[in-house]
């Protein structure tokens, strides 16, 4: 197919991790790419929060909280800080993107940063010879990491702030979460949706609007991972809705797979125009299909539609999937990869793996080589469709893939990592000297 002036925007909606991007628009960049569509992604999550930990976002919540009356006893202080955060908001973050390493030893000598109710925690640590108290976690030299946890508590202070005086569904890894997950029905997402914009809204909406206006898109991919990104998702869905009213919009990703598979409220509708089920390629090769005139509607592949009785209506015509094997390589072109945000939030070594670091996200199998847990949903197609390539082929992705990012490091997003699989990736990485780290989920089990 090949679909030169149709251009696919794919949007990872707020929030999501910051320290890299999350995969699913770098899996669906690539696959299109790899079917010649003129397919570009950006990650609004990151946006949003660059634009409002920022000095002019800074500002703008000041200026909101003078308008009101109370106050909590964080906000207070914040705004007693106020030109401390405000003078240390950009260096902080370039720190945290890896932009400025010696910023370390001011920021350890703990009195460069404000330091707000996070740090309180660091209190239970207290070295009664007057030592350093995180000496147990960093030692003597581990003055970058110990800055990154101070520079974290310091971010968090600030989202605590925005979430007492801005808007109190703000959070680093969701937002509004509570609006999506397992609710029997649409009325909180919709109730919500209508309301005015809070600040966060409008920097949302704003940077959805400019993202859209740089890439003049003729379909909008929107992923949603988790509930903590649908209320997001949906509000970036009716900004553009409401300024370029012709553009489709597709909804898909983990929520939509796990959560709205039996779905039957129209008013979602009103966001989006189509919904797909579980591996995207097929279904949006199809889509691109439709919306191009070459296929009707009614040959769309596990698609939720609105359809012109107003009911919602599943289309599933029994087509292939695309094997993991014909996937193609994900893609985090278009990403803004320097700017992401080495967090490091809790002092655990293996916790610390999921925010800290720039990781490759890349799956070694499609679904999981196990399926036999009884509180597992097995009939799910990310699970039961068990299929893998060969280690020629990861390693292939592999190098083009560091060659892309300049990054070695690799997370194993698969559910459950196939131990044969690895064993063969782990022998033709050897086999042809490639020198990587990679880590990911496993079953402890006797073949591992
Ligand atoms: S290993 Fe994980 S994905 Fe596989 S069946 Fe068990 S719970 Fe499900």
């Amino acid at each position: 197919m090949s679909n030169v002036s149709f251009r696919v925007l794919s949007l990872i909606p707020p929030m999501t991790q910051l320290n890299t991007p999350y995969p699913s628009t770098a899996y669906i960049t690539g696959f299109l790419r790899s079917r010649q569509v003129d397919a570009v992604q950006a990650d609004i999550a990151l946006g949003l929060v660059l634009a409002l930990f920022s000095t002019e976002g800074l500002d703008a919540i000041a200026a909101e909280i003078e308008s009101q009356e109370a106050v909590t006893e964080r906000v207070a202080l914040f705004m007693e800080q106020f030109a401390r955060y405000k003078s240390t908001i950009t260096p902080t973050l370039r720190f945290l993107q890896g932009k400025d390493s010696t910023l370390a030893h001011r920021i350890n000598l703990r009195n460069f940063l404000p330091e707000g109710p996070r740090f309180e925690g660091l209190d239970v640590y207290v070295d009664e010879d007057g030592g350093d108290p995180l000496a147990w976690a960093f030692g003597a030299l581990g003055s970058q990491d110990k800055a990154r946890h101070l520079a974290t508590l310091y971010l968090n202070d600030l989202a605590d702030v925005v979430r007492d005086a801005i808007d109190p569904r703000f959070e680093f890894v969701r937002y509004a979460e509570s609006l999506a997950g397992s609710q029997p029905t649409f009325d909180p997402l919709s109730d919500a949706l209508a309301q005015p914009f809070t600040l966060v809204d409008r920097l949302l909406v704003d940077l959805s609007l400019q993202t859209f206006k740089q890439h003049q898109p003729q379909v909008v991919l929107l992923s949603v991972p988790f509930p903590g990104a649908v209320y997001a998702a949906l509000r970036i869905a009716q900004a553009v809705k409401a300024h370029y009213p012709g553009t489709p919009i597709v909804l898909g990703g983990g929520y939509v797979n796990t959560e709205l598979r039996e779905l039957s409220d129209p008013r979602l509708f009103d966001y989006v125009d189509f919904v797909t089920l579980d591996a995207g390629e097929r279904p949006l090769l199809a889509l691109l299909e439709h919306l191009q005139g070459k296929r009707g509607q009614s040959r769309l592949v596990r698609t939720f539609i609105r359809n012109a009785q107003g009911q919602v209506q599943y289309i599933n015509l029994a087509e292939a999937d695309v094997p993991f094997s014909e996937v193609g390589t994900p893609t985090w072109d278009g990403l803004p990869l320097n700017s992401y945000l080495s967090l490091l939030d809790m002092l655990n070594p293996m916790h610390r793996l999921w925010s800290d670091g720039r990781w490759n996200k890349l799956t070694v199998a499609h679904g999981c080589y196990w399926k036999k847990c009884s509180f597992c949903d097995v009939s799910l197609d990310y699970i039961s469709r068990y299929e893998g390539t060969t280690a020629t082929e990861l390693v292939n992705r592999i190098e083009s893939i560091v060659a892309e990012t300049g990054q070695t490091g690799f997370h194993f997003v698969d559910e459950a990592a196939p131990p044969k699989a690895l064993k063969a990736l782990a022998a033709e990485l050897q086999e042809r000297n490639v020198s990587i780290s990679w880590w990911g989920n496993i079953r402890f089990e006797k073949s591992i």
